[in-house]
């Protein structure tokens, strides 16, 4: 067991003494460049040199030149051991790389590639130039010719190929693990487009898009994988695809801030960064290639750092979402802005300038994903508060409506009682009208036909009512009106009766299930009330005397019989106690008796 432990202990020691032998033999490749501003030396011209004409650097340091117009030449010169090593050049947007292979002097082995040429130029599949070191016994030496249009920036490498394959693993791990972010957030999106139909999710959707492929293309990756034998598509490729990166997240970042109403002066800016960066896009696929990605990163490192500022300021006006998009740009910001910087030359080259910006990228695109999920939800709430207003100010409205139609119906209802009763009222004396006798007499005719009771009926006319008005004035004879259907009202108490004025200084009593001797007592009473009563009517000092006839009528109506019989009946009998001498009540049958006899 023991043992065990100390051979694995051992193995282990030889494993990192190895590596990083392996590491310091390598380190052990001498390094050096010069410029070739004019671009016509040759291989036969550079072999030549003295090494005085060389500048030598240190690999760990990467060599970075900015935008130059001229070839640059390398010389690395690689001691035999150890054996199986590889020379990497870790940019692969450089246009031309040619490498020529020297061992005593002798060109051994050549190779010329770069982006301007198919990808099947590499000696090896890969989306950085990687050659095999050719000699495992020789010192061997590489002389390469690197030009290129964009920003020169020659990382070189020596190392064995365990060690570039474990890297490698790593790294294109790495890659296919940021596409597959790219490719799944971008569908995601898309599909909310579909559903929510708003166009953030669009711009969104297309910002990740030409994000993801700027990214990937500036790793090598879409030429080896889409156009491997097209080369001429990356001279088109990599500046309007910047451009149209910045034109999505311009649009994005109007959108999903909602510039236009919380900072009028960033929405400004930033249709000046689209009318900008649709230029350069243009400018992209009909200007030189090396102006074209000038522009483009310029723009970059300028609207990366704005954008983020816009947002702050929106932040501050108080639109929530742009506290997420602050959170989701600065990443992305900081990586662009690393990389611009080191584009233009003012950086060395390293592990954070080369990856940052692609992690910047996938963080920005996931938290912008949380960011438009956390959207809808501020969107539904904000929908359901709206709604509950508006159901709030409905039942506010239908609450005051009823109200209003409650005291509508009740105004109503007390009007047309008032109306009915107007319309049934006498409107001097206050007793029944005649039209409230018409109906009365009609409804208690037939009731009495379907009891089988008899109907009376007392018809009362004021004794020369003429000379009254005559004497005082027509009002006091209203006067006198009023105070007789007093009278007669405080007489008539049985419910069912009915004492209406007939007309004139008429009145009518309707006396239902009554005979006839009981209606005469009943217009005897009413008679003698009268009679007895004193008068003062308006501003009268004396009393006026009135006295009434009555004409009494007593039917058992049958239902072939009319009612207007009975009053018919009823005013014969008053006109036979008018000429009887008035004052006094007359029955319907004493007056035909009169009548017949006298005749
Ligand atoms: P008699 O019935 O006893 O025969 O004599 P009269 O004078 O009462 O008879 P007549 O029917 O000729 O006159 C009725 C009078 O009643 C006529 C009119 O001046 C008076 N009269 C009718 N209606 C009203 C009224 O509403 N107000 C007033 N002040 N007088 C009225
Ligand atoms: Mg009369
Ligand atoms: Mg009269």
């Amino acid at each position: 067991m023991k043992r065990t432990a100390h051979l694995a202990v051992l193995s282990l020691i030889l494993l990192v003494a190895a590596l990083v032998s392996g590491r310091a033999l390598a380190d052990q490749a001498e390094f050096r460049w010069l410029e070739d501003s004019t671009d016509r030396m040759g291989i036969d011209d550079v072999r030549g040199l003295a090494p005085d004409d060389w500048t030598a650097f240190d690999a760990d340091q990467d060599l970075n030149l900015g935008f130059s117009d001229g070839a640059f030449w390398l010389n690395v010169t690689v001691p035999p051991q150890p054996a199986n090593r590889v020379l990497e050049i870790g940019y692969p947007l450089l246009d031309v790389v040619d490498i020529f292979w020297t061992k005593d002097g002798e060109v051994v082995q050549q190779y010329e590639t770069g982006d301007t040429r198919p990808f099947g130029s590499r000696p090896i599949y890969h989306r950085n130039f990687v050659f095999l070191v050719p000699s495992n016994t020789d010192t061997v030496s590489a002389f390469i010719r690197v030009k290129t249009q964009g920003a020169v920036q020659i990382p070189l490498k020596v190392i064995p190929s365990a060690d570039f394959l474990a890297g490698e693993q790593l790294s294109y791990g790495w890659q296919t693990m940021f596409l597959g972010i790219i490719v799944a957030l971008a569908l995601f999106n898309l599909f909310l487009f579909f559903t929510v139909r708003e166009l953030t999710y669009l711009w969104y959707v297309l910002t990740v898009v030409a994000a993801g492929l700027v990214q990937l293309n500036f790793h090598g990756l879409l030429f080896q994988w889409l156009w491997p034998d097209l080369p001429v598509i990356n001279r088109y490729f990599t500046a309007p695809i910047i451009g149209l990166a910045l034109m999505a997240a311009t649009m994005f970042s109007i959108q999903f801030l909602a510039v236009r109403r919380y900072s009028p002066g960033g929405y400004r800016l930033f249709q000046v960064l689209l009318f900008c960066s649709g230029l350069s896009v243009l400018y992209g696929f009909v200007g030189t290639y090396q102006t074209g990605i000038v522009v483009v990163t310029i723009l970059a490192a300028v609207a990366t750092p704005v954008a983020w500022l816009v947002g702050i300021y929106v932040w501050c006006r108080g639109q929530k979402l742009a506290g997420f998009y602050v959170l989701a740009w600065t990443p992305l910001l900081l990586g662009h802005l690393i990389l611009a910087v080191s584009k233009l030359g003012y950086m060395p080259r390293n592990f954070l300038t080369e990856t940052g910006p692609q992690i910047g990228v996938a963080i920005e695109v996931i938290l912008l994903s949380f960011a438009l999920a956390y959207r809808i939800n501020l969107e539904r709430r904000r929908r359901l508060k709206a709604q509950e207003q508006a159901l709030e100010i409905q039942r506010r409205a239908n609450l005051t409506l009823e109200e209003r139609v409650r005291e509508r119906t009740e105004e109503l209802q007390r009007a047309n009682k008032r109306l009915k009763s107007i319309s049934l009222t006498d409107g001097l004396t206050q007793v029944a009208n005649r039209r409230q006798f018409d109906d009365k007499l009609h409804t208690e005719w037939k009731r009495a036909v379907r009891h089988g009771y008899s109907l009376s009926l007392v018809l009362l006319d004021i004794d020369h009512f003429k000379s009254v008005n005559d004497r005082f004035g027509h009002l006091v004879g209203d006067d006198c009106l009023i105070t007789v259907a007093a009278i007669c009202a405080n007489e008539i108490k049985r419910s069912g009766d009915l004492l209406a004025r007939y007309g004139g200084e008429e009145f009518v009593v309707l006396l239902p299930a009554t005979t006839e001797e009981g209606a005469a007592r009943v217009a005897e009473r009413l008679r003698n009330t009268v009679e007895t009563s004193s008068m003062y009517p308006g501003a009268q000092e004396t009393p006026v005397s009135l006295s009434i006839s009555a004409g009494v009528a007593t039917m058992k109506p049958e239902p072939d019989g009319r009612p207007e019989e009975l009053v018919r009946r009823a005013d014969e009998a008053l006109y036979g106690a008018k000429a009887a001498g008035r004052n006094r009540v007359m029955p319907y049958q004493e007056a035909q008796t009169i009548s017949e006899r006298n005749s």
